[in-house]
């Protein structure tokens, strides 16, 4: 496994980073100790940096884990949320420490940011991360983003340590921009000193068949420092670390089709139209619809937005 300086954090990182929503309930749905062997796998095979965040609600399947690995000292947990107040990042931040059951939370990210605007409203809640980081309880905080702008303001923010942005070998996702504006954003905030690490690169699974191609394609971009993979099962972990150390003799994850299901019972209130961060959704006779699918990166958000629980990703 080959390991990164994530930016000027200080902490250095596996390339390869345990994309957590998979075994969550948004996705896979593993139960905490199902979800907790996969990810033990990865930190045994030398997978060093973990991504969740607390809509993923798995800090008890990476607690177990942590809990069961002789190596946790040196795992790196990256987590966000989407307060945008001082009390609800409080909130969060004791959420991570209870459910991660470690007193540092390595890195602490605003969850899905999309410009400089969403970044001023989002300030209290930073304010936050930086006094925690300022007590040795948080070791760097930055931002999550599919979004252009938002990479573009958080290079120009000095506080901010880590961005996580949507990049893919067909900027499936992407958003305000396309792939090649995205990666001179990303190009920029790392000549800046901001760690990289890369979400979607399978593109939410829509680049499945095309899984060696598309992580050689972020391979080879030297600002991205790591990139989060979502797995969940152990020969995905297995196939993954292969092709990360240059192995090429395990197999690909197979490609499962995904698609978004809406039960008969929604009511239209459009919760889920508002929290999907790519426009996949819209209202049409007093239902969601997918209007965008090529746009859906199925992460699951609409479907832990939805008070019905009427949405999913199957
Ligand atoms: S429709 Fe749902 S799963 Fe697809 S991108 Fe939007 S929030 Fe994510
Ligand atoms: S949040 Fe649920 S109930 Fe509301 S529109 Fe979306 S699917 Fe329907």
């Amino acid at each position: 496994m080959r390991y990164r300086e994530l930016g000027r954090t200080g902490l250095r990182v596996s390339q390869l980073c345990f994309g957590a929503l998979t075994i969550g309930p948004l996705q896979r749905n593993l139960s905490p100790e199902e979800g907790s062997a996969v990810l033990l796998r990865a930190l045994e095979l030398g997978v060093n940096f973990v991504d969740t965040a607390e809509i993923y609600d798995t800090y008890d399947h990476i607690r177990l884990a942590l809990e069961r690995f002789p190596g946790r000292g040196q795992v790196v947990v990256a987590t966000k949320s989407y307060a945008y107040t001082r009390e609800g990042m409080l909130a969060s931040l004791e959420r991570a420490q209870r459910g991660l059951g470690q007193e540092v939370v390595p890195i602490f990210l605003l969850h899905e940011q999309e410009s400089s605007h969403t970044l001023r409203g989002h300030w209290p809640a930073l304010e936050v991360l930086l006094e925690a980081k300022e007590a040795g309880i948080v070791q760097a905080v930055g931002i999550s983003t599919h979004h252009v702008p938002a990479v573009l303001a958080a290079t120009a923010i000095p506080e901010i340590d880590v961005i996580s942005p949507l990049i893919n070998r067909t900027g499936i996702g992407i958003q305000g921009g396309g792939r090649e504006d995205m990666l001179a954003a990303i190009a920029k905030a790392a000549r800046e000193g901001k760690g990289i690490y890369a979400m979607k690169p399978l593109g939410g699974g829509h680049l499945l068949g095309e899984w060696a191609a598309s992580l050689d394609y972020l391979l080879q971009i030297d600002e991205i420092h790591s990139i989060a993979v979502g797995m969940k099962s152990v020969a995905e972990v297995e196939s993954n670390v292969a092709f990360f150390q240059g192995r090429r003799d395990l197999p690909a994850p197979a490609a499962a089709t995904r698609r978004l299901h809406i039960e008969y019972w929604c009511t239209g209130c459009g919760s889920c139209v508002s929290a999907c961060p790519n426009g996949s959704l819209a209202l049409h006779n007093g239902r969601a619809v997918v209007a965008m699918p090529e746009e859906c990166v199925y992460c699951g958000y609409c479907g832990a937005s939805c008070p019905e629980f009427a949405i999913k990703v199957i």
